[in-house]
């Protein structure tokens, strides 16, 4: 039985639909034996969070295997280990969605999650600190160079940085990308739970004053979910999901 379908609920005629992403939902005003959201987790979850529906969708390993510019994509770059794989499993609300991107042979890889039609989560790879041969590296730095000028469909960039080690070489790198085609940026300050409050409050600050006008800046733990709501709101605005 499909419990989205409702069909283990009362026959009567649902009062309205509500469509999120793919998905049509059928729901019933309250009262005894009403259906109400609560009794459909996985549907619940979708409503609260639009980005719920994700799912791997492929790996461009140049920049004729990416797919046709016409919709849009929000790509997530980070230094190995900073705590991007957890931030997409957070915000995506999927444990494992990251781990494919992970996946060797997809480690070099622009790796494509589908959060709705033409709607794109960009697992971007963090080029040029991977142990990886200098030629290698450099044909990276090109692709993905060439990529940033050149993405029509590309609507924002998320840096992922461990908050203990903010603005590092290659995250200012990225960010310099965005700046130069006026993409909107944010910067999620994550491992916060790492960190007391008031360590959070002065490396956001610091990272604010920093980067100014450039990109704006939150603390985030894909750990405790500390702001994982604002990094939501801000990456389906984006979408426009
Ligand atoms: P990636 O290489 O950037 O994808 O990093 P991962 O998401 O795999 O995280 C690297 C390590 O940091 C793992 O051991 C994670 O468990 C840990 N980690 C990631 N995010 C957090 C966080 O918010 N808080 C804490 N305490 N650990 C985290």
């Amino acid at each position: 039985m499909n419990a989205r379908e409702g069909a283990d609920y009362p026959s009567r005629r649902p009062e309205r639909s509500i469509e999120v992403g793919a998905v049509k939902a059928r729901c019933w005003s309250g009262g005894p034996g009403q259906a109400k959201l609560g009794a459909f987790p996985a549907l619940a979850d979708l409503m609260a969070n639009p980005l719920a529906r994700a799912k791997y969708a492929f790996s461009a390993h140049a920049l004729k295997q990416l797919p046709p510019d016409d919709g849009r994509e929000v790509a997530f770059a980070g230094r190995s280990n900073a705590g991007k794989s957890s931030s997409l499993n957070a915000l995506t609300n999927q444990h494992g969605l990251a781990r494919v991107s992970k996946t060797p042979g997809r480690t070099q890889a622009l790796n494509y999650f589908e959060v709705a039609p033409g709607r794109h989560l960009v697992d971007l790879p963090g080029y040029g600190y991977a142990k990886v041969p200098e030629e290698m590296r450099e044909r990276w730095k090109e692709f993905i160079n060439v990529y940033f000028h050149t993405r029509q469909s590309l609507a924002g960039l998320v840096v992922v940085m461990d908050i203990r080690h903010p603005l590092r070489e290659y995250d200012l790198q990225m960010l310099d990308y965005a700046f130069e085609r006026q993409l909107p940026a944010h910067c999620l300050l994550t491992k916060a739970d790492k960190l007391g409050r008031g360590e959070q409050g002065n490396t956001l600050l610091k990272v604010r004053k920093a980067l100014g006008e450039r990109a704006s800046v939150q603390v985030f733990s894909g750990e405790s979910k500390l702001g994982v709501e604002e990094a939501r709101a801000v990456v389906a605005r984006w979408l426009e999901l």
